[in-house]
């Protein structure tokens, strides 16, 4: 063995040995009671390299899954990548941008091919990137979200939606932003506390107050909390919009704060959210007039065609000149902005397809009351029902090119939707007539991603578990698809891992569709795991110049140093504050690991065949306290205490084996060989799930048995 463990010699050779000798696929099980293990990867984006947030869960899910293999159970961490609809296409078009391009330089088809290019090349990167870091993930049944099995399932489960009344296509207000030239669901809306003006307008009877006059030619009433002593007596009378004339009506509706304001409200059912609630109530028409470029629309001429935020302006001054304006004041309140431009969302009037939530949500909300499914983090759960029971209807539809074409094609000429499972309809199913058009709007990518541990899990693979005690025995689908073997055997999965601030994003809705498509939650726990922040706690991002690429990183410093480092310290729950030098002790540890191994091993030749040996007060301490360590560590495992199995195993090898029994045994150095050796063999095998390239070197130097005696296959210590 060599001085020092140089990674960069083992690393890539190790991933192949153990690649091809077909560890990462799970084994089928010999007695009844090995249960699988199974993680579905969370799919990252395959339009980045992966950064330290994406090496913080490859860290976690490997130790899980090399664990659990090396208990015994037949163990799946299944791989994929995600197309991110938006995200990616946002990412592809600042590309063509750099070009001096745009998206409309392109017709549709041309663009997702160039997309779909761009994404391929990236998607074998990152792959090549997991593979860096160790990931044991059975690549014999990746998966990639634009698979055709998998867009297959989608639609079948958009279909099913549809036939139980659960989609509709409906004129709401959406999150629009002009810039992406998409609206957004809920939840992509981020909100900024901002300062703005807030305009006293007069309309006749009333003053309105408002921070956006120039909405005002979509009013189509004005409102008043009927409880407002203030204004009882012009409930029913009118009040005059100005610049145009036109009369509103002043109507009453407990919607209306009186406390804001002046307590008289404008109602634009056609730009706001609360509005359109408003009207729906008061059947009210809706009026647009900004259209979804953010250019004004229906209005007097001499502002068509301005973008909405100059309008203000212009409609301001004539609002002045007319001596409209009674005061203008500054508010502080919440804008809702698109979380990629930082710039305000427009809620425009639109339609869109919806999914109807709250039958969804319901189904969600038992799965966790029966505890069918665990959030492993109390904190989570209580943030997770919260936002069940605050769910609006899901808008799926996005106004991008990639992603999953919705299967909905309307009639041009009764107008009517026909929904398939894919294919286009030879006729509308309202008239017959043959004039279709599909509507060329995506699917929501988090539609897609919801239905993640199904769709995987139902487009199966070559391997074979056959005979083996189904888990998912007697499931009954309500989607029309063949249940594979690898879905009755895995499905529901044993724990999902990812990230706290996709809780909402992905994995509620994972619950929500997975149990309406098969009657099952998809997983049994919920592990979510904290950001990676800079040394000093600070939010790592490129405009702050703290990036720590993690594969940079595991050439400089080996890819075990990384994944110690980024589990050290602090639960998988919590935020974790890294640094190089972190990183740097790690190697150190890795290094001191690979010593001890040579000094041990060196010796085995030098004494090939010692007897017998007396046992002493020193060799019955290692061993008692190599016994408690197996304990405390297979604990704390079983518990997600990753950061305490993992201190307890270094301080164990670090302190307790080289630093005070190897050094006291020096004297009777060959009496103590055999212990040596088996005291190694057990520490190796239980640091392999979180160091398991320097573990494994040294397992492949003079440990094994023969050529096929892997330690990534070895069994866990008792
Ligand atoms: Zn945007
Ligand atoms: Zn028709």
């Amino acid at each position: 063995m060599d001085k020092f463990y140089d990674h960069q010699n083992y690393e890539k050779g190790i991933y192949k040995l153990w690649e091809k000798s077909g560890a990462f696929s799970p084994k089928k099980p010999t007695t009844h009671n090995q249960q699988p293990f199974t993680i579905i990867m969370p799919p990252p984006n395959a339009n980045e390299n992966l950064h330290i947030g994406h090496a913080r869960f490859i860290t976690v899910e490997d130790i899980l899954t090399r664990y659990h293999r090396m208990k015994g159970n037949p163990t799946l961490w299944l791989p994929g990548a995600d197309h991110a609809g938006i995200e990616t296409q946002y990412v592809f078009e600042k590309k063509l941008k750099e070009k001096g391009k745009s998206r409309s330089d392109y017709d549709r088809d041309t663009l997702y091919k160039m997309i779909w290019e761009y994404v391929l090349e990236n998607e074998k990167n990152m792959e090549s990137q997991l593979r860096a870091l160790g990931a044991s993930c059975d690549w014999t049944r990746n998966k990639f979200t634009l698979d055709p099995k998998i867009v297959k399932i989608v639609y079948k489960t958009f279909k099913k939606l549809y036939d139980d009344g659960l989609v509709y296509r409906g004129e709401r207000i959406v999150n629009y932003c002009p810039k992406c030239g998409t609206s957004f669901s809920q939840l992509e809306v981020n909100y900024l506390e901002r300062e703005d003006n807030f305009y006293y307008l007069d309309y006749g009877t009333v003053i309105i107050a408002t921070t956006r006059p120039e909405t005002i030619f979509a009013d189509t009433a004005v409102a008043v909390n009927p409880k407002d002593a203030r204004y009882k007596n012009l409930i029913g009378k009118k009040a005059v919009l100005p610049i145009v004339g036109r009369e509103l009506t002043i109507i009453a509706d407990a919607l209306v704060d009186p406390e804001f304001g002046t307590g008289a409200l404008k109602i634009t059912p056609g730009h706001d959210p609360t509005d359109f609630e408003i009207g729906e109530k008061h059947k009210l028409a809706k009026i647009s007039v900004i259209d979804e470029k953010g250019e004004m629309i229906n209005t007097p001429p001499k502002y068509i065609g301005i973008l909405s935020e100059v309008a203000r302006e212009e409609i301001t001054k004539d609002l002045e000149q007319e001596k409209k304006v009674k005061k203008i004041e500054k508010i502080h309140h919440t804008v809702g902005v698109c979380y990629k431009h930082k710039t305000p969302i427009e809620p425009l009037l639109s339609k869109q397809w919806f999914i109807k939530i709250k039958p969804l949500t319901k189904l969600a909300l038992t799965a966790i009351n029966d505890k069918r499914v665990k959030i492993v983090t109390k904190k989570y759960e209580k943030v997770a029902r919260n936002w069940l029971k605050n769910l609006k209807d899901w808008n799926i539809s996005r106004q991008i090119v990639w992603g999953i074409r919705i299967p909905a094609w309307r009639c041009n000429k009764c107008f009517e939707w026909t929904i398939t499972e894919g294919k286009q309809p030879d006729s509308c199913k309202n008239c017959g007539c043959q004039k279709l058009t599909q509507d060329p709007d995506t699917f929501d990518t988090w539609f897609s991603s919801g239905q993640w541990p199904f769709a995987t899990l139902l487009t199966g693979s070559e391997t074979s578990l056959k005979n083996s005690t189904p888990a998912a025995k007697g499931l009954k689908l309500a989607i029309d698809v063949p249940a594979t073997e690898d879905f009755e055997y895995f499905y529901p999965t044993s724990v999902l891992e990812t990230a706290y601030d996709i809780l909402v994003f992905w994995v509620l809705r994972m619950i929500m569709l997975g149990l309406y498509a098969t009657g099952e939650v998809p997983f049994k726990e919920i592990l979510l795991h904290g950001l990676v922040r800079d040394q000093y706690g600070e939010k790592i991002s490129k405009s702050k110049g703290n990036v720590i690429d993690p594969l940079i990183m595991s050439q400089k410093y080996g890819a075990d140093a990384v994944r110690m480092s980024l589990i050290w310290g602090t639960l998988v729950e919590n935020d974790i504050a890294l640094s190089e030098d972190n990183i740097k002790g790690q190697r150190n540890f890795a290094n001191k690991v690979w010593n001890v191994a040579r000094f041990i091993l060196q010796n085995k030749l030098e004494v090939p065949n010692v007897k017998s040996q007396p046992f002493n007060e020193d060799d019955k301490w290692i061993i008692k306290e190599l016994k408690t360590l197996i304990k405390k560590v297979t604990r704390s495992l079983d518990k997600y205490r990753l950061n305490e199995a993992a201190e307890d195993i270094y301080n164990f090898i670090w302190n307790k084996f080289a630093n005070n029994y190897l050094e006291k045994t020096k004297s009777r150095r060959n009496e103590t060989q055999k212990t040596l050796e088996y005291v190694l063999r057990e520490s190796l095998k239980l640091l392999h799930p979180f160091m398991p390239f320097v573990t494994e070197a040294i397992w492949q130097k003079d440990l094994a048995k023969d050529r096929n005696d892997l330690l990534i296959n070895s069994s866990w210590p008792k």
